[in-house]
């Protein structure tokens, strides 16, 4: 599978996963008592009613693979908030606490959508309560095959790698970065939001794929089939994660549609490229990036997860041109899906 094709290209794509440190351990292990103290608290706290009854439904925001988001309006205070209702068919309440939880400990960060401290229990749902964003979510800002215009991509990729930032200095790995879980509160990306901590979980807890990898996917996750016990997981799958949206935000394709080698021609000619580090071998879709934005992909999607730049490496790179202007080299990839 993909560590040994790794190993083939020259890059020491051990995955460390014995060296999981104390310091680390201990650190995902305070985050998981942190929350099982919420959890227990907000178990007993869930107020039992249906929607109708405290909120009146405005308009949907949006509906994901478990959730359906509602822009409701509170029945007494006029309040508009977004209400996100998990049905009980296909969700557990343990599910359902560990999400709103996670959004209650994270949401005091201004690029984290703020969760409100009241979770719902109707007939057929769990729901809780969070601020609203009125200019949906980044996937719709995206244009195939062009991207967004590079200030608003460089203020994204900013607010993004502080929210992460935060994330991990909880204990916690968020897990779940792409383009719906982005919400835009001000035009331009001068304010945005992640939301929705349904797979967060504590730094060092043990998993395994459950399905076919996508772009986010970083490749260690992929070989973790190989391992019993599952990949102790680590902030540096978001750093992956946020180098795959970065290359989105500034192309409008995807990298790869998964880090596959031999079974993803996009990704191996990725490793290829890494391998030779010369020019001719660059693979067409990262034409039109500038040797600087290759730096700060090069770091953020680094195969080995130990090598790989954290999240708070865009710092460095911010207010540089990280897109060839106009009139610089044709985009030659034609081919494949855009990031929607
Ligand atoms: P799922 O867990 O099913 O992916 P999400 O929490 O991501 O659910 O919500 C699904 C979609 O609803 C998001 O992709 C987004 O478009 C929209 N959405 C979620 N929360 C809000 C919110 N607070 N304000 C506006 N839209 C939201
Ligand atoms: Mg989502």
């Amino acid at each position: 599978m993909t560590g040994e094709k790794g190993e083939e290209d020259g890059e020491d794509v051990s995955w460390d996963l014995e060296d999981l440190t104390m310091e680390e351990l201990s650190e995902g292990q305070a985050a998981a008592r942190t929350l099982e103290d919420m959890l227990t608290l907000s178990s007993q706290a869930l107020v039992q009613a249906e929607v109708e009854d405290l909120y009146d439904e405005v308009r949907q925001l949006g509906q994901g693979r478990f959730g359906r988001v509602m822009l409701v309006t509170h029945r007494q205070r006029g309040t508009p908030m977004a209400l996100k209702l998990l049905s009980k068919a296909s969700t557990t309440r343990q599910g359902f606490l560990y999400e709103f939880c996670v959004g209650l400990t994270l949401g005091s960060h201004p690029c984290i959508v703020a969760t409100y401290g009241i979770g719902l229990e109707t007939q057929a749902c769990y729901g809780f309560l969070s601020e609203p964003a009125l200019h949906g979510d980044l996937i719709a800002l995206i244009l195939p095959k062009r991207g967004l215009p590079e200030t608003a991509a460089q203020l994204c990729v900013q607010q993004l790698a502080s929210a992460l930032e935060h994330i991990h200095s909880r204990g916690l790995v968020y897990r779940d970065l792409k383009p719906e879980n982005v919400l835009v509160f001000e035009p331009g990306c001068r304010r945005v939001k992640l939301t929705d901590f349904g797979h967060t979980r504590p730094r060092g807890t043990l998993l395994r794929l459950a399905g076919p990898p996508i772009p986010y996917t970083a490749p260690e996750l992929c070989s973790s089939a190989r391992l019993p016990q599952g990949l102790p997981i680590q902030p540096s799958l978001d750093a992956w994660a946020l180098g795959v949206l970065l290359f989105c935000l500034l192309t409008g394709y995807f990298p790869w549609d998964q880090p596959l080698p031999d079974q993803d021609p996009f990704y191996q000619d990725f490793l290829d490229w890494r391998a030779s580090g010369k020019a001719c071998d660059r693979p067409a879709p990262w034409v039109g990036l500038t040797p600087v934005a290759d730096r700060l992909l090069a770091m953020l999607l680094d195969p080995r997860p130990r090598q790989r730049g954290p999240v708070g490496s865009v710092r460095a790179f911010l207010g540089q041109s990280w897109q060839e202007t106009a009139g610089g080299p044709e985009r030659a990839r034609d081919e494949g899906e855009g990031p929607q």
